[in-house]
Order: C-alpha cells, then structure tokens, then sequence
C-alpha cells in the first residue's frame, strides 16, 4: 500500500509539474506572439466576422474563429481584417507580416496620364519656361530657346543644370533628336542628362546611327551600353524613366556608387548598373571624386539642337517612413 501511495505521489506529482511547465511554456508562447515592435496595437475586435465572412461569427468555423483570434487579427468597423499582430516576424526588419502597427505609405497623386508627373514631383519644365534652370558656366538664367511646350539644347551656349540639388532621384525626361537627322556616330543628336553632372546617360540619335556600343542613347556613358537599343526615328519624341542613387562618401571613402536604372520608351535598358565614377573621363579609369549628398542635375550641350519637354524629377526616400512623412 504504502509503496502503491508512493506511486501515486510521485505520479500526481510528475503531472503536475508537467501541466505548470508546459502552462509556464504556453505562457511564454503567448507573450512572444503578443510581443510587437510598435507601440500602438488596435486591440482584436472580439466577435467580428473574419475578412470575407461578413455574415457575422456564426457562420464560420469555430477553428477559423480561434486561429484569427491567435493570430491576433485586428479588425475594421465593417469587421475586415486590416492588420495582425502576432504572424511570423519578417526577418532583417521590425515587422511581423501583415503587421498592424507598420505604418502606411503616404498617399500621392498619380500623373493624369502616362509619362504625367505624379502630386510629389518636382516640375523641372513644364513647357513654358526654364526657370528652374541655370547655365552650367555662369550661374545665369538658362537660355536655351523655347518653342511650343519644349525647349531646345541652345547649341555651343553650354550646358545648364537645376538650380535645386538632388540626390537619389527618380526622374522623366521626353527628347527628340534632330529631325532630319545629320551626322553620324557621336555626331548626330547629341546631349545628354548628367546626374550630378557627373554622371551621365547619354542622349543620341541611335536610330540606325552605329557608335560605339557604350556611347549610344541610354548608355551610362563609356561604361554600359544599354541591354537593348530602343531608339526611335528621328524627330520623334522619347523618353528616359530613370532612377538614380546617389553615391555614398565617408569623407574620402566612397561607402556605396552610384546606381543607374533606365527605362528607355519604357523599355528597362540599365538594370541598377553600379557607376564606375564620373563619367566625364575617357582617357583614364572612371573613378570618385568626394562630393555633396546632393548637387544639381544637368543637361549636356553637345552642339546640337535636340528637343526636351516635359521634365519631372522625385526625391527618393525610404521603405517605411513614419505616416505622414
Ligand atoms: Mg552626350
């Protein structure tokens, strides 16, 4: 008897402490899932239906209901699902998927039409003047001329840049080269945009006109050449979309190059290409010099009367900013 007591003892006892460990693992379990980076956490709407089930709880499974529940799904007024606080962490980043606390991208207006510069650009040309210009040689107003929604590079009056400064951009430039066309090689509709003016992705007449591969339109010049050519005729009106990062200095260390992406008449042509250096040099290695985060944008003068219109260019920043920022 006493030994069977014993038994039993030691039975209830091992039981018991098991149900307290695993209800002290449960706990810990549900402490971790409840955990969230963020301060503010919508508390789950208890009894909402789940997001496609608006006919109310009873018409989904009770499992249903207890999983969204773990999951900690937070609910709308209408009893959509618009956020959890307990899925998988997404490694590498604060957040937990579908997380309820990351904050929401802020809201823009898109352009009316293609190629329409969205609510938070910058509107370098808008057809009327180029006052957002200057000349690259003085500092004066810019004076290329302007015709009918678009102004001409005014050939052998030098480049202009903006007189804003710029670091990583996206940016929407349309030209046309000179239609006829006359020359050939380097020496047929020539420009260019020159980001930092330094760096620059060319513009050219490259419609049948052979140059050099990584001196043709849209090539990140005497680096790249573009993965495609998809130059259109002369005297038709093109375009760049292009996004530029800027590179990176610690002081004298360059930390990171800039980075080219061009969509060329919405062809993608330079895919994140890392730039070399200022493209300026081609009798020597291309390579960094130190410079401002941000400095402004140029167009090249290269003697010959190529058109631009519509102009717009958007800061860039990052993946989950605070909202309203
Ligand atoms: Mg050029």
């Amino acid at each position: 008897m006493r030994t069977i007591f014993n038994r039993s003892r030691v039975r209830r006892f091992i039981s018991v402490t098991a149900g307290v460990a695993l209800a002290i693992a449960l706990g810990k379990l549900d402490a971790r899932q409840g955990q969230t980076p963020a301060t503010q956490t919508p508390q789950p709407a208890a009894g909402a239906p789940a997001q496609g089930q608006r006919g109310g709880q009873n018409q989904q499974p009770a499992a249903a209901r207890n999983n969204a529940a773990e999951q900690g799904a937070v609910r709308n007024a209408e009893g959509a699902i618009i956020g959890f606080t307990a899925l998988a962490e997404i490694p590498g980043t604060p957040w937990r998927i579908h997380d309820i606390a990351r904050p929401h991208p802020r809201v823009i207006t898109p352009g009316a039409t293609p190629g329409a510069a969205p609510s938070d650009a910058i509107v370098l040309f808008d057809g009327k003047d180029l006052s957002k210009w200057v000349s690259a040689r003085g500092g004066q107003d810019a004076a290329w001329p302007v015709k009918d929604g678009y102004f001409e590079t005014g050939a052998g009056s030098g480049s202009i840049v903006t007189r804003e400064k710029f670091g990583d951009v996206q940016l929407h430039v349309e030209f046309a080269t000179p239609s006829p066309g006359r020359g050939s090689s380097q020496d047929r509709g020539n420009s260019g945009v020159r980001f930092m003016d330094r760096y620059e992705v060319q513009v050219l007449d490259s419609y049948e006109n052979v140059t050099y591969a990584d001196g043709q339109a849209a090539a990140i010049y005497g680096e790249y050449p573009p993965l495609v050519n998809a130059a259109r005729k002369p005297g038709e009106w093109q375009t760049y979309d292009i996004v530029f990062e800027a590179p990176k200095f610690n002081g004298a260390t360059l930390l990171a190059p800039a980075y080219i992406t061009v969509f060329w008449n919405g062809v993608l042509v330079q895919h994140r290409r890392p730039v070399m250096g200022s493209t300026s040099a081609t009798t020597t290695q291309h390579s960094y010099t130190p410079h401002d985060p941000e400095l402004p944008l140029a167009l090249q003068d290269h003697n010959h009367p190529v058109h631009y219109r519509n102009i717009w260019i958007r800061r860039l920043a990052g993946y989950d900013l605070p909202e309203g920022k």
